[in-house]
């Protein structure tokens, strides 16, 4: 599937927050506790910045971090991990394989069943409860 989207910062700047725009097109990181306040009801976080399904409720877990963490990408959603070697540490940084946002990093100590834990910024989510739809 190709359907990149490829936009300029300037278009970006012009449809997100401020937050947003810094966490997803400058691979910012929000403070912890600032958007892990999402309902606990079933649906799916979407990418803030193309609306692309990236993460689903059940896979969500509480990682006492304060972002929102999961153990595993929604089913068909376009993610792509590399390499971070910034700020002294080894990551995967974890982005949007449709529009290229920073969503977060990928850490190999996650719970059951993929032992894996997205560590997503909130800011870089939106949820969409199930039964809106
Ligand atoms: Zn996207």
């Amino acid at each position: 599937m190709t359907d990149k989207i490829s936009r300029t910062p300037e278009e970006w700047r012009q449809r997100l927050t401020p937050e947003a725009f810094r966490i997803t097109r400058e691979a910012g990181t929000e403070r912890p506790f600032t958007r892990d306040n999402f309902p606990k009801t079933p649906g799916d976080f979407r990418c803030v910045c193309c609306g692309q399904t990236l993460f689903a409720m059940p896979d969500k877990f509480d990682s006492g971090t304060g972002w929102p963490s999961f153990t595993q990408p929604a089913r068909d959603a376009q993610i792509e991990e590399r390499e971070d070697r910034s700020l002294f540490m080894r990551r995967t940084e974890v982005t949007c394989g449709r529009c290229d946002a920073h969503l977060g990093h990928v850490f190999p100590d996650g719970p059951a069943p993929t032992g894996l834990r997205y560590c997503i910024n909130g800011l870089a989510l939106d949820f969409r409860p199930a039964d809106e739809e």
